[in-house]
């Protein structure tokens, strides 16, 4: 972009397209959006927090299952998941968002449980 005006026209104009597409989905707009002008444009992150609205854990293959009775909180795999998906309550794991979850199995991988680690990841059924 090459001023700040045209930024800000790319953001209504995407916000806009925005809201087409999320009528349309819901089945308010019958009226498929079309055309590439009406695409968003891709790249960029207009609000914080966007993350929630995604149930992006239907991506996963394997997933990680907690066993609290082997866990020693040391907040290892809340630290290393790339997610945010270690739900911790007054300061310990509490258990694992499998909503948000993407089964990369860095926390299994950084566990320092021994010789059985307190998150195995396992095949999705
Ligand atoms: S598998 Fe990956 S995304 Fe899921 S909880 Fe572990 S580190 Fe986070
Ligand atoms: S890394 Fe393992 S032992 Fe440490 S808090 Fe997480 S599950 Fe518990």
């Amino acid at each position: 972009m090459k001023n700040s005006k045209q930024l800000t026209t790319a953001v209504r104009r995407q916000r806009l397209c925005q809201r087409r597409e999320e009528k349309f989905l819901r089945g308010k707009d019958k009226k498929q959006p079309d055309g590439w002008k009406q695409l968003p444009i891709g790249g960029t992150i207009l609000e914080g927090g966007t993350a929630k609205k995604y149930k992006t854990g239907d991506w996963r293959n394997i997933r990680p299952v907690w066993n609290q009775d082997k866990c020693i909180n040391c907040l290892r795999c809340w630290v290393y998941c790339p997610d945010s998906a270690i739900i911790l309550k007054d300061g310990k794991v509490a258990g694992i968002d499998l909503e948000h979850c993407k089964g990369c199995g860095i926390c299994s991988e950084e566990c320092p449980v021994k010789p059985e680690k307190a998150i195995k990841m396992v095949p999705e059924k």
